[in-house]
């Protein structure tokens, strides 16, 4: 089949997909039922079906709720284009190595749902990491990363889920003591352990740095008023920067010496 209409069909799932995990990142931490209808958040009225089809349904719906004409924010027509952009990146990064694009996928539906919870209420949810961390665990340790050229050990995968998570804890530790205040919640550090697994002990402080530097920038320079800052957003710019150059970097970094 054409590259453009696999983008396409790729694109469609990953964007519905995202349409859902939004709605379960927002919808868990208020502890509401994920499996009912989507109602309008003023009038409460179902909300018909063209309106919901991922990104084009914002437009179509002009903006407003078809009951009461509430305005439709526009972070959600955007978290589904960039997740629906997402899973097609990976599906043309990881393909065709087909265990790999489920982990993947895995993945970044996980931090898809984390990252809404972070910027909308500033919290990682236990219960998707519960959910979530068992798939990368088995498919991890059992079916190591095989690319044309890294392959990742169960063992590697295992000491990064254990380092990462220590090294956070040891980071939000650190902070406690110096600052007094909570600079990492609990849900960033566990969701290090999953990070770690996926990502194995070579990368997994380099995905950190990653999202470090991004968040610095756009901490000082772009949203000072926002406090605290939602850290998880920049953990997953800094996922897909190692995952998709972390070895490469590394290799480069290994031969200047
Ligand atoms: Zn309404």
């Amino acid at each position: 089949m054409d590259n453009v209409v696999i983008g396409f069909i790729v694109f469609f799932y990953g964007s519905v997909f995202t349409s859902f995990f939004t709605l379960i990142g927002m919808r868990i931490p208020n502890e509401e039922p994920i499996n009912g209808r989507s109602v309008c958040d003023q009038c409460r009225k179902v909300i018909p079906w063209y309106a919901l089809i991922p990104v084009f349904g914002y437009f179509i719906s002009g903006a407003k709720c078809v009951h009461c004409g509430e305005r439709i924010a526009i972070k959600y027509p955007i978290y589904e284009f960039v997740g629906g952009l997402l899973f097609v990146l990976a599906y043309f990064y990881v393909m065709p190595n087909v265990f790999e694009l489920v982990i993947v996928n895995i993945m970044l539906s996980l931090m898809i749902i984390v990252t809404v919870s972070d910027i909308e209420y500033k919290v990682v949810p236990n219960v998707v990491l519960l959910v979530f961390a068992p798939f990368i665990f088995g498919l991890r340790v059992f079916l190591p990363l095989l690319s044309d050229e890294v392959i990742m050990s169960t063992g590697e995968a295992l000491t990064g889920g254990v380092v990462g998570f220590l090294f956070m804890w040891l980071i939000a530790w650190y902070g406690k003591m110096r600052f007094k205040q909570d600079a990492l919640g609990g849900g960033d550090i566990k969701l290090y352990f999953v990070i770690g697994l996926f990502l194995g002990i070579r990368l997994v402080f380099l995905s950190l740095f990653f999202a470090s530097i991004l968040g610095i920038i756009i901490g000082r320079l772009v949203i000072k008023k926002m406090n605290p800052i939602p850290f998880v957003p920049f953990i997953f710019f800094g996922v897909i920067m190692t995952y998709v150059f972390g070895f490469d970097l590394l290799e480069w970094y290994l031969s200047l010496f």
